[in-house]
């Protein structure tokens, strides 16, 4: 009974700390997200990485770094790459790349974002690995799309991209890339998008996230299952089924640090998973959007003030 009165006012104060997260203390948005990423250096990837090896799941490394200014910061993290690539193979870790083309440049200039995601690209080929451009906010869209057709187009095929559910295009972006058939992580998209571009009600995302994997199929694409959300699991397991897919031909995927009990029920049952692995130090942006999709972070950030304002017994 009182939990049925509590629980509108929590999805109330849900929300209205989700605004205020910007507002909160950055050494806290830190403590709190931590779960979410590997650490700040390379070796922390690579014990992460090691970890969910050992777990049977495969990995996706990404370099934080979508705050850079510069083309030396982009630069920067090119090399960032470079190292994360030569990493994987001298330890033989089960693991590809996540790139974001704002860190590689997009917002500086179109030319420098691709020749620093073409130098990408290569290193990866020549280690025999692959890269997947990561789908930013709707200003991205369109140049993103085209650079993944235009480095196709040049032989590339150590390349993946993202398609988001919550866009209205992202059907029409499927039929647009099937010539090339694609290989694309399919996830809901986490940007805040007006309505005329994305769709916002739940069950609307949801229903286009089944159809776009539908289609996906249709055109041969090899896909990523990126989510979280159980009941878009089950089509995903049962669209996968019906097709008699081999578990080689799709992959689920998720972020680290969410959901690990659903994680380890899909490998269980046979499925490849592979989780997104971010490090770095420009962990503020992507930690930021992760702690607003917490569904419990109103209680996290309760509890962690509580705990600073009201000492403990033993005077800590
Ligand atoms: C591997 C991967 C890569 C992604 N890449 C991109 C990208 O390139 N571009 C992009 O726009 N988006 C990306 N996303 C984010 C995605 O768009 C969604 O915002 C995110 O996955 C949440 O949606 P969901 O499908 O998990 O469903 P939701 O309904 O949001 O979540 C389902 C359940 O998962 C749990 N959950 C979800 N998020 C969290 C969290 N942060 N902390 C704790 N519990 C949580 C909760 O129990 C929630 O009820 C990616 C997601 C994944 C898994």
């Amino acid at each position: 009974m009182l939990g049925t009165r509590i629980a509108p006012l929590v999805a109330i104060l849900d929300r209205a700390i989700v605004r205020l997260l910007p507002a909160v203390p950055q050494p806290l948005v830190e403590r709190l997200a931590q779960r979410y990423i590997a650490g700040p250096e390379l070796k922390d990837a690579r014990e992460t990485v090691r970890r969910l090896n050992r777990d049977g799941k495969m990995a996706t490394i990404d370099v934080l770094g979508e705050e850079i200014t510069s083309e030396a910061d982009a630069a920067a993290i090119v090399r960032a790459y470079q190292d994360v690539f030569a990493d994987i193979e001298h330890c033989g870790l089960d693991s590809n790349v996540s790139v974001k083309l704002t860190a590689l440049g997009l917002k500086l200039d179109y030319d420098v974002c691709r020749a620093n995601l073409e130098s990408v690209v290569r290193d990866a080929a020549t280690r025999g690995n692959f890269v997947r451009i990561d789908m930013e906010d709707s200003s991205c869209t369109d140049d993103t799309l085209r650079l993944y057709r235009e480095l196709r187009e040049a032989g590339h095929d150590n390349l993946g991209v993202v398609l988001q559910a919550y866009l209205r295009r992202t059907v029409d972006d499927i039929h647009r890339l099937a010539d090339l058939k694609p290989n694309v992580r399919l996830c809901k998209g986490i940007y805040v998008e007006p309505p005329e571009i994305a769709f916002r009600d739940f069950e609307a995302v949801r229903a286009n996230f089944v159809q776009a994997l539908r289609e996906l199929f249709d055109a041969g694409a090899y896909v990523g299952i990126a989510t979280h959300d159980e009941w878009l699991v089950d089509e995903g397991r049962r669209t996968v089924s019906e097709r008699r897919l081999e578990t080689s031909e799709y992959e689920f995927q998720m972020l680290l640090g969410v959901r690990e009990d659903l994680g380890r029920r899909l490998v269980a049952d046979g499925h490849r998973l592979r989780i997104y692995v971010p490090f770095g130090r420009h962990w503020y942006a992507y930690s930021l959007r992760r702690l607003q999709e917490n569904p419990k972070i109103a209680g996290y950030i309760a509890a962690d003030t509580l705990g600073r304002v009201i000492p403990f017994r033993n005077g800590r």
